[in-house]
């Protein structure tokens, strides 16, 4: 964990060079269905400070973000991967409601940051979210009458309420929740036996949680994680484990087929999965869905051309601290990761609260497998490129 009093210009915040990563061939899908169907589901949306995002933004210039969930099919069986935010803030817990100003304070997954800064984080900038509510993913889902006994699995990105919606309305039975390493520990006992918890206790007591192991986990799977793979697609045989694949050191092949990889993506905050879906198998493409890795374009856009020609910025910094991010070195790590992924051109990442999507892309039903025949990703990313090389002759 990095301490101490940051500069914007601090050299340990500057985006990694691309050639700084590995690479490990993504799989060549074995069979023409060995793919998923990924789709854009809106939930709320929330207020912020832009400052928050990127060094770009204005002291005073706030933004509304769209804030999804995914709907990512394999057959007959689904997953949800993240619920955006709840429909019904005024039932959150204490620290998670919003306050008379209309604002809310976000507590969840503080417990990991270290108690200074926590209670900085808590009552500092994260207090200037607001939430602007509206229908989370089972109601929408629900509205095109999709068939909930389907949904096998919901998988959080991260703990932060803005992605864990309102786990009471899954269908009963309710599918497990997947959460990425060492989630739990950060985000118990739960409120109200915590006050200042941003998870309700009844949540915790009432779901059943598996958490993807740590980074030491070596070998094959065991345990309750290795009796959560979806029924129809495996065997038996296959084994989850730990793997390399395009630039990450770690993701587990869900399906043992390469179409849907949970990775490692830590820094932002305790637990921090993104997910990487083949969407197309001939030719392949993928989406990365990057959850909150990175909260702006300009921290992993554009893909540099070469070294010395890099206009991605760095994370933004107020009074000494980088923002969002409990450990700066690994979130700026995992930062360059997705511009990695996104020099690939068969790949487009996708990150939870990336507003530039929003009219450019279908939303559910449609399928986010069409990206590349209809030009999502140049679409999102259009003027990105100017927008930076402006900001990089003002600064010289
Ligand atoms: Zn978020």
């Amino acid at each position: 964990m990095s301490t101490g009093v940051y500069k914007q210009d601090d050299p340990r915040l500057r985006p990694v060079p691309l050639d700084a990563y590995p690479w490990t061939l993504i799989p060549s899908p074995p069979t023409p269905n060995a793919i998923v169907k990924v789709s854009l589901i809106p939930t709320s949306k929330l207020v912020a400070p832009l400052r928050l995002f990127t060094p770009a933004g204005d002291d005073d210039e706030t933004e509304e973000v769209p804030s999804w969930s995914f709907l990512i099919e394999k057959g007959d069986e689904s997953i949800l991967f993240d619920l955006g935010l709840r429909a019904d803030p005024e039932h959150s817990p204490r620290c998670v409601q919003n306050t008379q100003d209309g604002r809310v304070c976000l507590g969840a997954g503080t417990h990991g940051y270290a108690a200074h800064s926590r209670r900085k984080i808590v009552e500092g900038p994260l207090r200037q979210f607001k939430p602007l509510p509206g229908k989370g993913p089972i109601e929408r889902l629900t509205e095109h009458e999709y068939d909930l006994s389907r949904l096998k699995l919901v998988v959080l990105s991260h703990q932060h309420f803005d992605h864990y919606g309102n786990l009471d309305t899954l269908p009963s039975p309710a599918p497990p929740v997947l959460l990425g390493p060492n989630s739990l520990e950060s985000i118990g006992p739960g409120y109200p036996a915590d006050p200042n918890a941003a998870w309700p206790k009844s949540w915790l007591d009432k779901y059943r949680f598996v958490e993807l192991p740590g980074a030491d986990a070596e070998g094959a799977w065991e345990g309750e994680i290795a009796r959560l793979r979806l029924g129809a697609f495996h065997g038996g045989q296959h084994e989850l484990r730990w793997e390399r694949v395009g630039c990450f050191d770690r993701g587990v092949d869900w399906f043992c087929d390469g179409s849907l990889w949970f990775l490692d993506g830590p820094g932002h905050c305790p637990g921090h999965i993104m997910a990487l879906a083949r969407v197309t198998a001939s030719p392949p493409s993928y989406i990365l869905l990057g959850g909150d890795a990175s909260h702006s374009q300009d921290l992993y856009l554009p893909v540099p051309t070469s070294p010395e020609h890099d206009l991605r910025l760095p994370l933004p910094v107020i009074d000494g601290q980088p923002q969002l991010a409990v450990d700066p070195a690994l979130a700026t790590y995992t930062i360059g990761q997705l511009t990695r992924m996104s020099a690939e051109e068969n790949v487009m990442v996708l990150l939870a609260h990336e507003g530039e999507a929003e009219g450019v892309v279908d939303v559910y039903p449609g399928d986010l497998g069409e990206w590349k025949a209809k030009g999502w990703k140049e679409a999102k990313e259009r003027g990105l490129k100017d927008r930076a090389e402006a900001r990089r002759r003002g600064r010289t």
